[in-house]
């Protein structure tokens, strides 16, 4: 988001302004506005170069995602989440950063969510009203053992007091730990339906994973995948959303964690299995379920990221940080929810790059991220008694303007919008008349988004306060 200071304008700059608008509408004159303006003296700082040089025609489709995937990263995700996103579509084998077991002591994120385990895999605690729920629960029946039940402990948790468990996903680094804690403490084990034979004891690997467990099998409370909605379970009086995103594995699941601190509440979203798969088929559903986790996000305003293998999306970095106590004060996995969506719009160029990487001429849109910088004035009639906001902006996106962009202004006092679209320079302007002090209200600036066959532009918002 770019917000852009207020112009203040003094009475001369004023008065030259109406003098403008003389010719659009009735402006002074010891009279009220009747027309909303835009005021002329108000301009946006100069269009800074674009970051990133848009693929030449003929450029392959699979290139242009993967190029999209970098130029929506930009700055804020350049290292290592554009590196990680897009590993298995760039690399054979997996990242180097699996191989690193180093454990992570149980370390509280928020007032109710915790996270312990490896670094390369580990799980999620997160408080209910009498007990807990664990999103993953390790790669081993020991990590369980020695790592969860005394992380437990050391977080004042009763381990006993385990409610419900789920698997992002039918692999075993991913629910073997929950044989453990179901087999100690009871409790449920939800599961993507389409994944429960993983964990069956028709599923030969875990005879051997449950080594000196009495059984081979967890028992699952199944999710069913081909739901592909938002589901809620409830755990403990705890609604969680989950959504069903196969492609991974045919049952994984992706969903968000509600994240307490003092009264308020945030909301992080996590994608369930990271590795794009080898059929087109799947492929095509792993995309499907990164545009619909990227639609979720949005609705649910979601403020910031979580994953189980920690170091994909930078939640072992935050992790890290917080138990060195270098965080500043501030909780490093609330990143905002603009933040948040361009995570996801560069797993999804990502996913989109490896449909193609399977057969090069299907055709995705891109979808590109978009920033809207706002300028905004407001003018207060000669009576007195009601005022003209005009506002400026400019629609970009990482390879520069955006034109054809509808752009909506919007008073916070609910009261007063105005539509304007962008022209050739990604530029569009407006003003809105309003009877009510505009002083400390905001202004926000929407720009829904625009697709065209080949693109697809997200939308962002932009707010700044009006004096
Ligand atoms: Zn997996």
């Amino acid at each position: 988001m770019h917000t852009a200071p207020i112009q203040r304008l003094a009475p001369t700059a004023l008065a030259l302004a109406c003098g403008t608008a003389v010719l659009l509408a009735s402006c002074g004159g010891g009279d009220d506005f009747t027309t909303p303006f835009v005021d002329a003296a108000l301009a946006l700082p100069a269009a800074a170069a674009p970051r990133f040089t848009e693929p030449p025609t003929g450029t392959s489709e699979y290139q242009r995602h993967l190029d999209t995937a970098t130029a929506n990263a930009g700055t804020e995700f350049a290292g290592e989440q554009r590196r990680q996103w897009c590993y298995s579509v760039e690399n054979v084998g997996a990242p180097p950063e699996l191989q690193n077991t180093t454990v992570v002591p149980m370390t509280r994120l928020f007032d109710n969510l915790y996270y312990g385990g490896r670094r390369w895999v580990g799980a999620y605690v997160l408080k209910t009203a009498t007990g807990y729920f664990l999103l993953d629960g390790q790669n081993t029946l020991a990590d369980a053992q020695n790592i969860t039940v005394p992380g437990l402990v050391a977080m004042d948790i009763d381990p006993a007091t385990f409610k419900a468990g789920m698997p992002t996903h039918g692999h075993g680094d991913h629910y073997n730990g929950l044989k453990h804690m179901q087999d100690a403490y009871g409790g449920q084990v939800y599961i993507g339906s389409a994944d429960a034979v993983a964990l069956s004891a028709t599923n030969p690997r875990n005879a051997t994973a449950f080594a000196g467990a009495a059984t081979s099998f967890i028992t699952t409370t199944q999710l069913p995948t081909e739901v592909l909605t938002p589901q809620t379970i409830t755990v403990d009086g705890q609604a969680l959303t989950v959504l069903s995103t196969p492609g991974h594995t045919p049952g994984t699941v992706s969903g968000i964690l509600p994240a307490r601190l003092g009264d308020q509440t945030y909301k992080l979203v996590y994608w369930g299995g990271t590795g794009t798969p080898t059929t087109l088929p799947l492929a095509r559903q792993y995309l499907d379920g990164t545009e619909r986790t990227y639609q979720l996000a949005k609705a649910e305003n979601v403020d910031g990221t979580l994953h189980t293998h920690p170091f994909v999306d930078g939640s072992l970095a935050k992790v890290d940080a917080i138990r060195a106590g270098t965080t500043g004060g501030t909780n490093p996995f609330l990143i905002g929810n603009a933040s948040t969506l361009r995570s996801l719009s560069v797993l999804r160029e990502c996913s989109a790059a490896k449909v193609n990487a399977l057969d090069a001429t299907v055709l995705n849109p891109v979808w590109l991220t978009t920033t809207v910088e706002l300028a905004a004035s407001t003018q207060t009639s000669s009576s007195g008694d009601n005022r003209n906001v005009s506002a400026r902006v400019r629609v970009s996106d990482p390879y520069g303007p955006v034109a054809n962009a509808p752009v909506t202004l919007r008073l916070s006092s609910g009261t007063g919008s105005c539509t304007a679209t962008t022209d050739a320079a990604g530029v569009a302007a407006c003003g809105l008349l309003t009877d009510l002090p505009t002083a400390g209200k905001a202004l926000q600036a929407s720009f829904d988004g625009t697709s065209t066959a080949a693109k697809v532009w997200l939308s962002s918002v932009a707010t700044v306060a009006l004096n």
